[in-house]
């Protein structure tokens, strides 16, 4: 028998993708009569990913594989032919971002009409979360408007942190820009340098060209790898994987060089020709040639022994990462995320076809080794192992921050760290109990009553860069959410 009205059952802070999905499996649960406070600084919840308007940054996962409904695979496919029937638009493959984000807030609000209708009191609030304090059975969210919420349990959903300036020297500094999603107007012929070459860095290139920008643009990193391209949805077997992950079950740990082999022997037994392993890690920067290379395979339909196995195995990476040793993690973030990124993140090939387009009209080129940019009283020179570049411009594009420091940026996070309620992992975003979503101590101990979903969890999880895996974290956490906990806490 619920005690206090006023406290909620549960409050949730943040209503993006993951919010989304957390509320969808908890409110069906909750008897009539319960309060679900749902907190976000955005009331649209137009946040970075699919708040964008820009028609050319797509989806870079296809449509028939981004329902935020593990239970109905089809429900996005559904959604965008009704709304195709409403504006005969034809239904894209990879839509833009912006229709995923109407989608969202239908999801959102159907379950929120259902909930409602059933009874259970659904509170949406625009303001910021700044604290949480209290204990088990009772929390307490502060806001910064001066209000504050009672919960028995707290759901933390606010997505990625802001981004890092990866030369903190230029902040400040005339025509250097650190966000890359509020860009300012800049002169059409500017020579525009990109610091980064995947996901984001591609999409400020697209809002320049899209704005009719004439400068040069200079994507680039420290690989100059731009992602691979997103070919068919295939799947190869992956018995050797299978067998690895068993054994290291078995023993109760997996060596990192086990499971890359295991991969790679998959990988082999995939491939039509034998694959060519350094192009894997040091094939050097995205050359023009390389990227038309790969389009016109994609385009003619070639399966790719890699991107089978890597579609193959990709949910077998959770339980990989949980049984990997701790220093066999650090190896992995340091020697192989880039890669994984490269090739488990891959662009449209309609996208791809724009940068290459962008290439051979000459506006867009890639720099790799890049290792230093300075601010002089004309702009700015890159350095890179074998070129120096001059810009005009320079905006930041590398993406989010996951360290303690880029926790810091956020307040609430601050708070929560001080509190000694949220400690940083060593691999990027917060330690949890895996097995509840909830964040650990000092101590190690799990904090009841208190849940973090999504890209909070990368260095615990590893993956949580797209809609599938955020709505499995959610699915987990909901599940966790509803079992009865230690202090007899629980939600339906
Ligand atoms: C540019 C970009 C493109 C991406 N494209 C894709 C893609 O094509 N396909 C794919 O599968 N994945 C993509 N991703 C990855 C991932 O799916 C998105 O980042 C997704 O938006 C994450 O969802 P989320 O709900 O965890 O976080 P968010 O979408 O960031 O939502 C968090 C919410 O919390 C709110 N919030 C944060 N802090 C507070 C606070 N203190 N108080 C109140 N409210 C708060 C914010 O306002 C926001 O609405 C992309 C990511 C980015 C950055």
């Amino acid at each position: 028998m619920r005690k206090d009205p006023d406290t909620a059952v549960v409050v949730q802070i943040g209503r993006g993708p993951t919010g989304t999905a957390l509320a969808r499996q908890l409110l069906p649960g909750l008897p009539a009569g319960s309060r679900y406070v749902v907190i976000d600084r955005d009331p649209a919840a137009t946040h970075l990913a699919f708040g964008t308007p820009e028609p050319t940054h797509l989806l870079n996962t296809r449509a028939a594989k981004s329902a935020l409904n593990l239970g109905d695979p089809e429900e996005l496919q559904r959604w965008l032919t009704e709304q195709s029937s409403a504006t005969g638009e034809p239904v894209a493959e990879f839509p833009s971002r912006a229709a995923f984000g109407r989608y969202l807030r239908d999801v959102f609000d159907q379950a929120v009409k259902q909930a409602a209708a059933a009874g259970v009191v659904v509170d949406l609030l625009q303001d910021e979360a700044v604290g949480i304090t209290g204990g088990p059975g009772d929390w307490q969210v502060r806001c910064a408007s001066g209000q504050s919420y009672r919960a028995e349990r707290v759901a933390i959903c606010v997505g990625m942190l802001a981004q890092t300036d990866p030369f903190p020297e230029l902040v400040g500094r005339p025509g250097y820009f650190g966000d890359p999603w509020r860009l300012p107007e800049l002169p059409a012929d500017a020579r525009v340098a990109v610091l980064g070459t995947r996901l984001t860095a591609i999409d400020v290139g697209l809002t320049l060209a899209a704005r009719g920008h004439t400068g040069p643009v200079l994507l680039a990193s420290r690989s100059g790898r731009l992602p691979r391209l997103r070919g068919p949805e295939t799947t190869a077997p992956v018995p050797h994987v299978d067998r690895c992950l068993r054994a290291a079950a078995d023993a109760g740990t997996l060596r990192l060089e086990d499971f890359g082999r295991a991969l790679m022997a998959d990988i082999e037994a995939a491939s039509a020709e034998p694959p060519d392993w350094s192009q894997v890690r040091d094939c050097g920067p995205t050359t023009r040639a390389m990227l038309a290379a790969e389009l016109a395979e994609v385009e003619a339909g070639t399966e790719r022994g890699w991107q089978q196995v890597v579609n193959g195995a990709s949910p077998l990476l959770l339980p990989a990462w949980q049984l990997l040793a701790e220093a066999d993690r650090a190896e992995f973030f340091a020697e192989w995320l880039t890669p994984l990124l490269v090739h488990g993140a891959p662009i449209p090939p309609e996208t791809a076809r724009r940068v290459l387009d962008a290439m051979d009209a000459g506006r867009l080129r890639v720099l790799g080794g890049l290792y230093h940019v300075v601010a002089d009283d004309t702009g700015f020179e890159l350095f890179a192992e074998d070129h120096v570049r001059r810009a005009d411009v320079v905006i930041n594009a590398t993406g989010a921050g996951t360290d303690e420091a880029a926790l810091r940026t956020e307040p609430l996070l601050a708070a929560l760290l001080d509190a000694g309620l949220l400690t940083a992992h060593p691999l990027g975003g917060v330690r949890i109990d895996v097995s509840t979503f909830e964040p650990l101590d000092g101590a190690g101990t799990p904090v009841r009553g208190i849940h973090v979903v999504g890209d909070l969890n990368r260095g615990a999880v590893l993956v949580t860069n797209d809609v599938i895996a955020l709505s499995f974290q959610a699915a987990l956490a909901a599940t966790a959410m509803r079992a009865k906990n230690e202090a007899g806490v629980h939600i339906s």
